[in-house]
């Protein structure tokens, strides 16, 4: 599965980017951890990769 590139900072509503990379290989799966910081506040947000948030064209495969 692949995280978002970007989400909503929490603290300050600036755009955070994601700072996790896997290689092709060894993607990211469910329960994985995966760290964005923001480019305003450089607030660090860590989210938990969960089965249920449907991505994009990755949902209902
Ligand atoms: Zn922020």
């Amino acid at each position: 599965m692949e995280p978002a590139k970007t989400i909503t900072c929490v603290e300050c509503g600036g755009t955070a980017h994601l700072l996790s990379q896997r290689p092709v290989d060894d993607p990211f799966e469910p329960g994985d951890t995966v760290a964005y910081t923001c480019e305003d506040c450089n607030h660090r947000l860590d989210l938990v990769l969960d089965e249920d948030e449907e991505v994009g064209e990755f949902a209902g495969q």
